[in-house]
């Protein structure tokens, strides 16, 4: 499979590192992205970018996207200027995008209709998973197609799982994110209530860190400036997850609950929090920057 043609659509801070582990593996890897800013950049990194959509497709029989949204994703492949219409039966198409698990079964039920296969793939990782060729995927789709993409995604990921049928992948990647919304969110203020009382936030951090309340968020993406220095919130809230991102998500997750009947509570408060966060300036700003909505001095 490794002199297998692959076009690779969105070249964003997740799609160019992708695209080059995959590139790096062997494959032949043709890309593009609407953005001109973002094909000149990938060029820059050693990507063969194509021209137009429908130039990177040419020859290709497995296409990986790595898109904003939903309705860029629909855009990509559906209707008359699709990409489906242009690619031979038995292509393999995997979106790593995080869409509506809606979203990725009517694009699967089209590309089915076409007699190819597609599963929803989105990750978790962030972008130095992407970079690191560690990230974790959550695939929607059959066991078939998945065997089939397998050593692709190997090229990119640590792990994989199998959740379940087409949407299931971004279902998973859904509870996922408002999990982690939730946690930072309480991170976030079990540090500022440790300062408020005159705690040192990195011996809060390190012994919470060892104990019941550890998390990604204290660990990892520590939401105090200066705890951690890796953190984003140690080079003023940049280069991580985007507030807006984590909006997009939990508007997801409550869409996908609401079409169950499920309650979130946490998740809907979550949600308000972000969207408070978004709508004071910071909505560009990595998501634990919603620790400035507390107020403190420090932050
Ligand atoms: P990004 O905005 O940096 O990149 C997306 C790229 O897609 C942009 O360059 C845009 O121009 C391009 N694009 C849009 N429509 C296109 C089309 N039809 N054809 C070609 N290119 C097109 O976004 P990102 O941070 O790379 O995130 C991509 C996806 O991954 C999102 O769904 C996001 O939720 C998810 N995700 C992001 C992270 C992260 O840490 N950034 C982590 C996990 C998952």
């Amino acid at each position: 499979m490794k002199n297998t043609h692959i076009a690779f659509f969105g070249l964003g801070h997740m799609g160019a590192p992708m695209a080059l582990n995959l590139q790096s593996a062997g494959y032949t890897v043709r890309s593009f992205d609407l953005s001109v800013e973002a094909c000149q950049i990938a060029r820059e990194k050693g990507l063969t970018v194509s021209a137009s959509a429908q130039e990177a497709v040419a020859g290709a029989h497995m296409v990986f996207s790595m898109l904003p949204a939903s309705r860029h994703v629909e855009a990509l492949y559906l209707g008359n200027q699709g990409i489906l219409e242009q690619l031979p039966q038995g292509s393999l198409v995997v979106d790593c995008s995080t869409i509506a698990p809606m979203s990725a079964q009517k694009v699967a039920q089209a590309a089915q209709l076409r007699g190819m296969h597609m599963i929803d793939a989105p990750v978790s990782g962030g972008t130095a998973g992407a970079s690191a060729g560690t990230l974790t995927f959550m695939v929607g789709g059959t066991p078939e197609a998945l065997e089939l993409v397998q050593p692709a995604l190997h090229a990119m990921g640590r792990y994989i799982f199998h959740i379940g049928a087409s949407g299931a992948g971004q279902v998973a990647k859904l509870c996922n994110n408002m999990a982690l919304a939730v946690i930072m969110g309480v991170t976030a203020e079990a540090i500022s209530l440790g300062v408020a009382h005159g705690l040192d936030p990195k011996v809060l951090s390190e012994m919470m860190a060892v104990s019941t309340g550890r998390s990604w968020a204290t660990e990892v993406c520590n939401p105090w400036p200066g705890v951690l220095d890796n953190a984003p919130a140690s080079r003023g809230y940049t280069g991580g997850f985007g507030n807006d991102l984590m909006l997009k998500d939990l508007g997801l997750a409550a869409e996908a609950a609401i079409s169950v009947g499920a309650t979130i509570p946490l998740g809907e408060l979550a949600r308000n929090l972000y969207a408070l966060n978004k709508n004071v300036g910071r909505g560009g700003l990595d998501f634990s920057s919603v620790i400035m909505l507390l107020g403190q001095d420090a932050c």
